[in-house]
This record gives structure tokens, sequence and C-alpha cells, in this order.
């Protein structure tokens, strides 16, 4: 009643709305002003993260933070008055479109934020241009010796750090993989498992550092997880300088386009593309803009809680995430964010990138473009390549896949908000002056007709599909609901079913959309020769912009071509033998039972075949490095199964292998305990333990799960509980704030726990006593799906068999979960699993020495309490697996 009635002091209105459990709540939320105020500036959004951002001291109590609140209020509207405020530029007419837009902090900042003499340039006159860079020739041929990268080493880790044996070892060994290559096709291949705590990230940059320097080359080093991005970005200071004399970056941090904010979408926003407080949105993204480093809209310098201060989908808008990109037909070309990181990728002597990306690029670069293809290598959680490999060379025929090609092809719905930017937009110019092309484009364009449009999932429900590509969707999802057994339609969750055995009627639908889509592929094809034949022959109508628009086009084009051919392809094996290369398979992805997607589904059996011809085979030298590379099973770590999954079976390529084991004293540090006295499956019991570890570690605990529905169910039974205590608990799937703003949260009060799924298994680097305490809520099993019964049935013929297969996998996400809890040499804290039935033969997946303990609760409660003590008394619980 007090926020309808006045506009009160918030900080992260969702959240608090969603702690009182109301729908919406809107204020003054001191989030949205230090947006504006401080542009790409990072900032905790929690009263201490605040407090820190401000230079303000923290509040010594929870009683005490509406006065902070007003505090950093007040220095923040000060900064406006002062005349050093850095962000001035461009704040007072921004300032001036909020407040028409009724942004509550308009009418307080009026007052602060003066008017300059001169006018203020418009946003998109001030970024800068890229330049254009003549293309760098082929690294030369060098080799860098051992002292010169122990002496790079040395200057990396500044004087006076500690010599360590590991980490001179490990970097020497990647020193290996840049010699020049002897054969082609046969890159040198290394596999360094690299305990935590040897340094790695320094160990490797070294000798690449030194690499790039002597060879005018460009080493990518690929991450899975963001979090590895910002760090490498952080750490690669030490070996290049911000930007080298002639201006440009030596150091480029390079993403998918989906990541980056499209200056043309933007523009579209300001200029009424978006309404309401998507507007608000909008203007605080001009601002973040015209100060960001890169444009990076995801894991960059954009505040992750600014989206979820205004719903998500309004940053998703802003970027470019249908291909829509109209290149130099862009008014912001020359600026734009995407465009820049390519460009300066290509002349960098490091890439920071992410797996997907690698191998995408990689496969898409091929001859056409040699400089955007990686032939320097370093995959750092090296154990996520298989995962990475798995979705980037898979084939899904789903509706949303459909609509983003009609879009693409088509532009937006007719219904919808901006611009319209299909494939007749994109090449207007060539298809008025060329007849061939501008036929095919009509002909591709009339035959997506035949592509399912928006209200399709309404359609399938009712019945009533249109058009063959929709039909056999239909037809999927009845097959579907048919023949699914798993027991998912009850719980709501998505249900699948293999392809086998479809009755004719299917199979015939199947070759009815199979046609329609090679009808779209056919006038493709035609284009994409007609494009080609253009640029090798240029008309007199070509200007350098029409030029460079097609080649953009040609492209998107590519491989537009061969998603739809590898979709013709799923669907002409419908109804025929099995293709024993590939795992194919119907489905339904729902939430919370809400259907989102109805399509079906290819995986490579082995998705490290693909990988090794498109990755492995054209690079000259590769690492894959891991703390958790290799499996630990009875005989210590066993290499066949890394070296499987690292695809060097497939060309025939030995590779180097390396170990460097970590520094820290796990025997004394840490103690695993095993809690054998919760059932599975009960609920309030699972609850009740939570609650009891997290109040007996006194917060600090990192809680992961295996499914969200038993999240929510065990953060809503206890959150309320633990706050009323002083101890915070947050929740991924739960709290509106994204994975990286909530492990921001959790790092900065070791009062606060944290619960969440997958994301965080591997994705949390939390040194310190932030993280006392891991818990899991039962043993990680692999996910019974027809995916993974395929690959557990071909393991057959493996050493072990299935049973082996599937014990691997838990022993990694087990050592991937422990690694959370030591991460520095100070480290120390309890790794709890709440399993009554633990199999010994997965105890070897935490590091050797781990004193080990089954117990009942009360007694994991007690030890908890206790902490852990260099000088545990581990001889009563000896390091050895206890029994079962
Ligand atoms: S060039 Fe493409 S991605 Fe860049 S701003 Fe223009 S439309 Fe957006």
């Amino acid at each position: 009643m007090a926020a309808s009635d006045t506009p009160i002091l918030l900080l992260n209105a969702p959240l608090v709305a969603n702690r009182l459990g109301y729908p919406d709540l809107s204020g003054l939320d001191l989030l949205e002003l230090f947006a504006f105020v401080h542009p790409a500036r990072f900032c905790t959004p929690t009263p201490k993260g605040l407090a820190h951002a401000l230079g303000l001291p923290e509040a010594k109590s929870d009683d005490c933070v509406p006065q902070l609140l007003q505090q950093a209020a007040g220095v923040l509207l000060g900064s406006c008055a002062d005349p050093a405020w850095p962000e001035r530029a461009g704040a007072w007419s921004t300032l001036q479109s909020l407040a028409r837009l009724r942004w509550p902090w308009a009418q307080v900042l009026a007052h602060h934020v003066a008017k300059p003499e001169k006018a203020e340039k418009w946003l998109f006159s001030t970024l800068p241009e890229w330049e254009v860079s003549p293309e760098r020739p082929q690294p030369a041929q060098v080799l860098i010796g051992e002292e010169e990268i122990a002496a790079q080493l040395s200057r990396l880790t500044g004087e006076g750090a500690e010599q360590r044996e590991g980490q001179r070892d490990y970097a020497r060994d990647v020193g290996g993989i840049f010699a020049p290559r002897g054969q082609k096709g046969k890159p040198h291949l290394l596999l360094a498992q690299a305990g935590t705590g040897i340094g790695k990230t320094l160990g490797y940059l070294a000798p690449t550092s030194l690499w790039s320097g002597a060879a005018q080359g460009t080493v990518w080093v690929s991450t899975f997880t963001k979090n590895l991005q910002r760090q490498l970005r952080r750490e690669s200071r030490r070996a290049w300088p911000e930007r080298r004399s002639d201006g440009s970056p030596p150091v480029v941090v390079r993403k998918g386009r989906e990541n980056y904010l499209c200056l043309l979408n933007l523009e579209d926003a300001l200029q009424g593309g978006f309404a309401g407080r998507p507007a608000v949105l909008a203007q605080l993204v001009a601002r973040w803009a015209a100060y960001s480093q890169d444009g990076d809209m995801i894991g960059g310098d954009l505040p992750g809680w600014l989206g979820t201060l205004f719903r998500k989908r309004g940053i998703a808008a802003l970027t470019d995430q249908r291909g829509e990109c109209i290149y130099a037909g862009c008014p912001h070309y020359r600026k734009c964010f995407i465009e820049r990181a390519a460009r300066d990728s290509a002349q960098a002597d490091l890439v920071i990138a992410n797996h997907a990306l690698v191998m995408i690029n990689a496969a898409r670069s091929g001859t056409r473009d040699p400089a955007q293809r990686p032939t320097r290598i370093i995959f750092d959680e090296g154990h996520h390549v298989f995962e990475a490999a798995d979705s980037t060379f898979a084939a899904a025929l789903t509706g949303q896949e459909c609509i983003e090609l009609r879009r693409w092809l088509m532009g937006p719905e007719r219904n919808s908000r901006g611009r319209r930017r299909g494939l007749a937009a994109r090449l207007s110019d060539v298809a008025s002056y060329d007849d061939a092309a501008g036929i095919a484009v009509a002909d591709a364009i009339a035959a997506a007709e035949a592509l399912p449009g928006d209200g399709w999932l309404q359609r399938l429900n009712d019945g009533e599909s249109f058009g063959p590509i929709e039909a056999l969707l239909g037809a999927v999802r009845a097959a579907t609901y048919a023949r699914d057994e798993s027991g998912g339609q009850e719980l709501g969750y998505g249900i699948e079913t293999e392809v086998a055995g479809l009755d004719g009627p299917i199979v015939q639908i199947a070759g009815e959309a199979q046609e329609a889509l090679a009808a779209i592929r056919q006038p493709l094809l035609r284009l994409a020769v007609r494009l080609e034949s253009i640029l090798q022959d240029p008309p007199d109508w070509l200007d350098g912009q029409g030029r460079a628009r097609i080649e953009g086009a040609r492209h998107s084009l590519a491989w537009r071509i061969d998603l739809i051919a590898a979709w013709e392809a799923l669907l002409s094996r419908l109804g025929g033998p099995a293709d024993p290369e590939f795992v194919d398979w119907l489905a339904v992805d729902r939430s919370e039972a809400r259907e989102y997607d109805v399509g079906i589904h290819r995986r490579w059996l082995d998705p490290m075949k693909p990988f090794a011809r498109t990755v492995l085979e054209p690079a000259h030298g590769v690492m894959l490095t891991s703390a958790t590379l290799t499996d630990r099973g009875a005989e210590g770590a066993e290499w066949d199964s890394a070296i499987a999954r690292s695809g060097a079976l497939h060309i025939d390529v030995a590779p180097s292998l390396g170990s460097a084991i970590s520094p820290f004293d796990y025997a004394s540090n840490a103690e695993v305990l095993i809690v054998t006295d919760i059932r599975k499956g009960d609920i309030p019991a699972l609850s009740g333990a939570y609650a009891r570890l997290i109040e007996a570690a006194g917060g600090g605990v990192l809680g992961l799960f295996t499914a969200i529905r038993r999240l929510r169910a065990v953060h809503g039974r206890i959150a309320d509980r633990l706050a009323r205590e002083g101890l915070p608990l947050f929740a991924q799937h739960v709290d509106p704030i994204d994975t990286g703003t909530l492990v921001d949260i959790f790092r900065d009060d070791p009062l606060a726990s944290l619960l969440g799924t997958d994301a965080l298994r591997d994705g949390v680097d939390v040194p310190g006593n932030s993280l006392r305490c891991v818990v899991m809520e039962q043993v990680p099993w692999p996910k019974p799906n027809i995916l993974h019964r395929a690959r557990r049935a071909a393991a057959k013929e493996t050493p072990g068999g299935g049973k082996a297969f599937d014990d691997r996998i838990i022993r990694a996400k087990l050592a991937q979960a422990c690694g959370r809890l030591i991460r520095s040499r100070d480290d120390r804290g309890h790794f709890v699993v709440l399993s009554s039935a633990f199999p010994s033969r997965l105890l070897t997946a935490f590091p050797p020495g781990t004193p080990i303990i089954r117990l009942g609760l009360e007694e994991a409660l007690q030890r908890v309490a206790a902490g852990v003590h260099p000088a545990a008394d581990t001889a009563l619980h000896p390091a050895a697996p206890a029994d079962e």
C-alpha cells in the first residue's frame, strides 16, 4: 500500500516483489539510477554491493539498510552535479527522453543534471568506426624454447611469486602445440590434466604470448563458462597491453552474435519500437552503449541485473538473435560492435571465445574466410568439449527452428513491431538489378509460406495445422504422446520417443514436408550461385556497399542452405533403416506442463567425429585442458576415455598427455560427508536437511540439484525460515536474477547460500570464506533419455561396458561439483552428498587423500558446524573409501 501511494526507495524491485509475493512492484529503484549515472560499471545488486561501488561504509545490520539506500541515492545524485562526472556526455539528452517516458527518477534527476552548453551528439554519431585492416599474413613457423617459456612464465607470475614446478612443466608441455606441424591434417594435440590451483591460465598464456608475438599469429582460447572468459580477460593483461601502438587490441573476447547489441535494433527501439518500461530499458542501454568496451550484453560490461529489472525479452530484442543483420546496408555498419569484434579478432594475438563459437567458426569459415578460422586452439574447461560438440553438430527440425528460418526469409510477422528485414529487404538492390537473383528471392519467399508461422503451437493443439510442415509437427506430437511411457506426461516434463517403427501416414507426411523444404532450398541455391557470379564478375551497379552486403548475405545463405539440407536428410530416413552414426528421436519440449516446442532431433552417436573433421584436422596445434579431463577409476587416472572424447582417434593422431597434480592439501582442508539417512524422494526430509546444513554452516552453502522441481520445492519450504535467521537464500529458477549475478551476490555475502542446477556445478569460482560447504541432493545419475541409452548401448563394446560408461559420467559430475569447494590454498570446507545408497566405486571421483565419511544427518551437522581444521582427526576417518 505504501509503495502504491508514494514512490519508495528500493533496491532491485523485482527481487523485493518476489520476496513479498507480489507480481509487480515499482518505485525508485536505485539499480536503475546506478545504471543511468554509471553505465558500464560493475555493481553487485545488494546493499553491500552498492555501498562498495559507491565507496560508502557497509550497513552494519539490516536495520541500517534504509539509511544506506538514502545515502546511496544522495551520492549518485551528487555525482551528477559534480563537474568531474566521467559519464556526463549524453546524460542530459537521455534524461529528456526518460522524462517523456515518465521514468520515476527523471523528475528527481532533473534538478541535478545540468543542460550542456552545446547540443549533445546523438549516440550513433559518437561511437567510433572500426578500421579496415589488411589481411594478416599466415603465421611464421617458429620454435619456442623451454627456457624462453620458463622466463616468460616468471615474468607473468611476477617477481617473488612462488615457483611452482607443476606449472612450469605444464607451460613447457603447452609450448609443444605451437611447433610447426609435420603432416597435413595431423595437428599437435595435447591433453593436459591440470589439478585445481596449479595456475593453468598463466601456464598456457606464457607460451601463447611468446608464440603469437614471434609468429604474428592468433591463438584462440576457448572456454565453456563466461566466468572463465572474464578471468582470462583479466589475466591476459599481464602478457599484453590493452592496445597496441596502432590502437588495435591484441586481446579480443569473441562471442556469438546474439550476445552483442545490434545498433539498428536499438535505434528502432529508441524511435518508438519499444513502449512503456522496455522503452526505458532502451534508453538505459543507449547510455551504456556509449561507454561499453565491446557492446557485449550478456556477460560483458552491461550489468547482468539490468535486463531482469525490465524483463529479459527486452535485452534479447536488442541483440541480433535471428540473423536479420543487413550488413553494409545498415547505417551503423561501420560502428557495429559485432563487425568490430570479428575484424579485431582477425588481427588479434589472443581471441577468447567459447567452445561452440570456435566449432562454428571452424565449420563455417573453411576456405571462404581463412582469417576467421582457428588454427591454434586451447580448449580450457576441456571436459565440456564433447558436450559442446554434441549440440553444435546436432540437427533439429522443430517448430521454433522453422519460425526462425521463416523470419529470416520473410521478415517478422506482419503484426509485429519494427522494420521488416526479410531476405527481400536485405538483398533489395540485387533483386531489382539482377533478374535471376530477383526471381530466386521471390521463389524462396513464396516457398517459405509452407513453414510454420505464429500461432503454430495453438493450431497443433487444436488439430488445425496449416501446411505440410505444421502437419508433420502435428503428427510428431501425436506419435510422441501416443508412445511415451516415461511418466513425464503426468509430471509436466518434456517427452520423447524413438523414430523407429513410425507408421505409414507419418512417413508420407514427412515426405511431403521434405518436398516443401526442398522447394525452399532450391531457389536459395540458385541465389547463392548467382551471388557468387555477381561477386566474381561485378556488374556496373555494384558499389562497395552492395558488395559488402552480398558478402554478408552469402555466408548466412550458405549455412541456411546447409541447415535445410540437414533437415531433408533427417526426414528422408524416417521409416527407413536407422543410420548407425546418428541417434534420432521425436520430442515435445515442455516446461511445467506447457509445451514450447515440437520436433525431430538428430545427434551424432559420437560428436567427436565431426569435431575431429572440422576443428582438429585443419588445425596446427590444439590442447584440451581441465582439472577433470580424465576419469579416476580404481587404478588412478584413466586416459582412454579422455583420448576417445578428444576426437584424436578419428584423425589417427596419438595425443601427448600431461598431468599436473593439484598442490592443495585436500586431506587437511576438505571432508566428504555421505549422509545416509535421508530417503530419496522425501521432500520434507530433504528440505529439513538443507535448512539444517545451512544453519550449521552459518550460510556459505552451495546447494546443487538435478531437478528444478525439487530445487523449487526445497527453496519454498526453507527460504523464509533461513531469512528470519539472517541467512539469505538465493536460488536459480526462483529469483528473478541472472545466474552470473546470483553468483556475484553469493560471493559477496558470506552469510548467503545459493541453490542451483547444472550451470552452477562447474561455473562457480568462489574462493575464500563465502563457499564453505557444497551439498548435493543425490548421486547425479545420468538422465535416462533416448540419447543416453544409445550411447550407453554403444559403450557395451568398451571395457566395463554400459555400467562403466555411466560411472564415468557420474564421477565427472561429482569431481566438478567437489571442485567448487577448494579454490585456493586456504579454502576449507565440506562436500555433502545426501544419498542412502552411494556406491563405493564412485568414491574415486574425490581428490586423493580427502577423508570420506558415511554418517547420519545429526553427525554430519556437528561436523559441518565444527568446520574443517588443518589438524582434522583424519586418523579416525581414513582417506580410503568407507564401506558401502
Ligand atoms: S550491421 Fe547488422 S548487427 Fe550491426 S548494427 Fe547493423 S543490423 Fe545490427
